[in-house]
């Protein structure tokens, strides 16, 4: 269960009337002070001019103070797509020493299940990216078939730059989550004009035939049209990266680019905005090879997955003021440990819990009071350390 955080600024309102009451009540005594000690008014108009200047300057100053310890500038949410806590797991065996969101502060348990019962990846995504339960398929829409907000236009809202990256089709259920509303993941080109209307400031990932038909129009838009990353080096204000490939490792071959490599020019690119920015990353991939019960590939995606989280990671400790989330919308494949070795036991989802891992949570109190919460209070922290 969330430690709501309405009840959180509430207690440190109370907790700062409290301070201002003590300072006016200290400011008044000291007035009284200088009016019984010394008649001459002139002075004493002077002298009150003086504290009143300091009162002023009081409440102006502390109220920045203490929503600075509540927010943070940057959030980044990285979300392993079919990454159950098995496959977390084999990772670390294979790594031979932790993965690089093992030392996180924070380690919960996310519930996942949709409207529909077992969760597909758009149901999870939007329940991560909206705090809202939907039916398996819709994209950032609720029941009522309205569009829900989601935390990268709450960043936006905030004047924060915002982005999206993915090892997936740029029009993948996980990426369209965190750009788009559609009544479908299917339908492609409804998803690519919801992304058109978008604030966002960085999309990434790999093209399909109907981006291309696309290209004016994310032109007209303001984004330039990359197809390389060495393309986005060169360009300037909004960009959507549509690359021929998105290999698990550097393939040499032109317009392919790794999700560790866009990682770097994401956070490079987005932090040059002064207020700070929110970013989803997925490693898309993990899914793919469990669905296929490919267990090498599984690995191989797992860790290319890791090492960006550990370039986020090692960002967030040099940049500061930056919470990372470390997830998975759902498990994929039912992977399982028995005998000395891991092998899948379904190609499709289960209802396995997702781990959840927090780095760099402003407060003191943690961020939930129970071990296993549900995938959208991962929505409610991070709005909370937005500061919507
Ligand atoms: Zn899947």
């Amino acid at each position: 269960m969330i430690i709501s955080s309405p009840y959180i600024n509430v207690y440190r309102n109370m907790y700062f009337i409290r301070i201002y009451l003590r300072i006016f009540l200290f400011l008044t005594k000291r007035t009284a002070r200088y009016i019984i000690e010394n008649m001459n008014l002139k002075k004493i108009n002077r002298k009150i001019q003086c504290l009143i200047l300091l009162f002023v300057c009081v409440v102006l100053i502390l109220p920045g103070c203490a929503n600075r310890g509540q927010t943070v500038k940057n959030l980044i949410i990285m979300i392993g797509d079919g990454m159950g806590p098995v496959h977390e797991e084999a990772g670390r065996a294979e790594k031979c020493e932790p993965l690089a969101w093992d030392g996180f502060e924070y380690c919960f348990e996310a519930t996942t299940d949709s409207l529909s019962g077992l969760t597909d990846s758009a149901a999870a995504a939007t329940a991560i990216a909206t705090g809202t339960k939907t039916y398996n398929g819709v994209i950032c829409k609720g029941q009522d078939g309205k569009d829900l907000k989601t935390v990268t236009e709450l960043a936006k809202s905030k004047k924060k730059a915002a982005g999206v990256i993915t090892s997936d089709v740029l029009s993948g259920a996980t990426p369209a989550c965190f750009s788009a509303h559609s009544d479908g993941r299917g339908l492609e080109n409804d998803i690519i004009e919801s992304q058109l209307k978008s604030r966002i400031d960085l999309l990434m990932g790999q093209s399909t035939a109907a981006y291309d038909g696309y290209y004016g129009d994310f032109k007209k838009k303001g984004f330039t049209y990359c197809g390389s990353l060495a393309e986005a080096e060169k360009a300037s204000g909004k960009i959507a990266g549509l690359f021929a490939g998105v290999p698990v490792k550097n393939n040499g071959l032109p317009g392919h680019e790794t999700l560790r490599d866009m990682t770097v020019f994401a956070l490079n690119r987005l932090s040059k905005n002064k207020r700070g920015f929110a970013l989803m990353i997925e490693g898309a991939k993990i899914d793919h090879a469990s669905h296929s019960n490919l267990y090498g590939q599984m690995i191989a995606e797992l860790l290319a997955f890791d090492e960006c989280v550990e370039i986020a990671r090692d960002w967030a400790q040099a940049h500061g003021n930056t919470m990372v989330i470390v997830t998975a919308d759902h498990e994929t494949g039912g992977l399982k440990f028995s005998d000395g070795s891991y092998f899948f036991t379904s190609a499709g989802h289960t209802d396995s819990n997702a781990s959840v891992y927090i780095q760099g949570w402003p407060r003191e109190e943690p961020p939930f009071a129970e071990k296993i919460i549900d995938n959208t209070d991962i929505f409610k922290i991070s709005r909370s350390v937005l500061g919507v």
